[in-house]
């Protein structure tokens, strides 16, 4: 078939969008693809949600989010002017690569990271380069401390789950005073330690961070950054100037109350960990190989078995991890922490299509 080149094509904004993982219709199925929290959101949202007020839904929401800014405010420590919300980190590093990135030089992203920042930088039409992660997939700090139009880098990076230590990423930021270092710190609750104690000290350094993941809450889009008050009316600038009213009345009060559960989300963070670490024991003795996460999920290669069969197989049994046939990490399949149950059953199963095989 011929497919007929319309005559306006040629003044249309050609990307190619990101690829979320899949979400399989059904829900007799174990997902552990996109680094869900396999856990319920804090229990007070569920009470929420059930007197949800409809008759308030007639006026537009407090385009400040005020209420889930408060209480963020009272957890982090930073006051309303360090902070801004977005609807999901997604909305908001879209919005930080508008207001910062605006250089002829190159924003500058590790090679084997977030698969969003490239779309984005294509979006915007930002120039950038991927610097190649090392051996043990981390990131060297010398490469950022080149030329740059500015930099973002996960801090715990997926999909590797590697952790880089705070003054490291200090050096990075310390080196570039006239960029824009953007650290996601998506995963940062899983063990790692967040650079927001640095905001104070380096104002070119933008902190952001989700409800998606260790908050349980992905269905309900909140994300947030945290920097300098500068940096934040910038960004606040954008956001004004696309659209006011992103985050809707019952994303504001219940993400309000995720933040107000201090002790649930303890718990539901220290579950996952202590699942996680288990897990790596368990999938060492059966020859799988990973860098030492301290993220939600392990990015592991096994030393016989290919990733895409492993990966095939799982799914014919209706267990969903994430695969990327990617150069440098096709062999790796990232599965995310579920529950203790769901990761025995991925264990189980793990080891009868490593047996059928003969790889164990
Ligand atoms: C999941 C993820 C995000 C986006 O999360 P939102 O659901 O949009 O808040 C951002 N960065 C990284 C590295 C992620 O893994």
């Amino acid at each position: 078939m011929v497919v007929q080149k319309m005559k306006w094509e040629e003044n249309v904004r050609r990307v190619a969008p990101y690829v979320p993982g899949e979400q399989p219709k059904s829900k007799n199925v174990i997902k552990l693809n996109t680094n869900e929290c396999p856990y319920p959101p804090a229990p007070g949202i569920q009470r929420l949600a059930e007197q949800l007020d409809c008759d308030s839904l007639r006026l537009y929401p407090d385009t400040e989010a005020g209420k889930l800014a408060d209480a963020l405010c009272g957890y982090y420590g930073v006051s309303r002017e360090q902070l801004f919300i977005g609807v999901g980190s997604d909305d908001v590093l879209a919005m930080a690569f508008q207001a910062f990135f605006n250089s002829d030089k190159p924003v500058l992203f590790p090679d084997v990271t977030y698969s969003f920042y490239d779309v984005w930088a294509e979006l915007f039409r930002i120039p950038y380069e991927r610097k190649a992660l090392d051996a043990d997939l981390r990131i060297r700090k010398e490469d950022y401390m080149e030329e740059n139009g500015g930099i973002v880098i996960p801090n715990p990076n997926a999909p590797t789950g590697l952790f880089e230590p705070v003054e490291t990423m200090e050096e990075i930021i310390a080196a570039n005073p006239g960029s824009v270092v953007i650290v996601d710190e998506a995963y940062v609750d899983f063990g790692g330690e967040s650079c927001l104690k640095l905001v104070e000290k380096h104002d070119n350094l933008l902190v952001v961070q989700t409800f998606s993941k260790s908050r349980a809450m992905a269905g309900m889009r909140i994300g947030f950054a945290m920097g300098n008050p500068k940096l934040i009316a910038y960004l606040k600038d954008v956001k004004f100037s696309f659209n006011s009213y992103t985050m809707n009345m019952p994303s504001i009060e219940c993400g309000a109350e995720a933040v107000r559960d201090t002790e649930y989300f303890k718990d539901t963070v220290n579950k996952i960990i202590h699942t996680r670490e288990r897990i790596k024991r368990e999938l060492v003795q059966m020859g799988f190989r990973f860098p030492d996460s301290k993220a939600n999920f392990i990015f592991a290669a096994h030393e016989k078995a290919a990733a895409k069969t492993l990966f095939e197989e799982l799914k014919k049994r209706g267990i969903f991890v994430r695969f990327w046939d990617k150069p440098r990490i096709s062999n790796y399949l990232r599965i995310t922490i579920g529950t203790d149950k769901q990761m025995d059953i991925l264990l189980q199963n793990l080891k009868e299509i490593l047996a059928e095989r003969k790889f164990l």
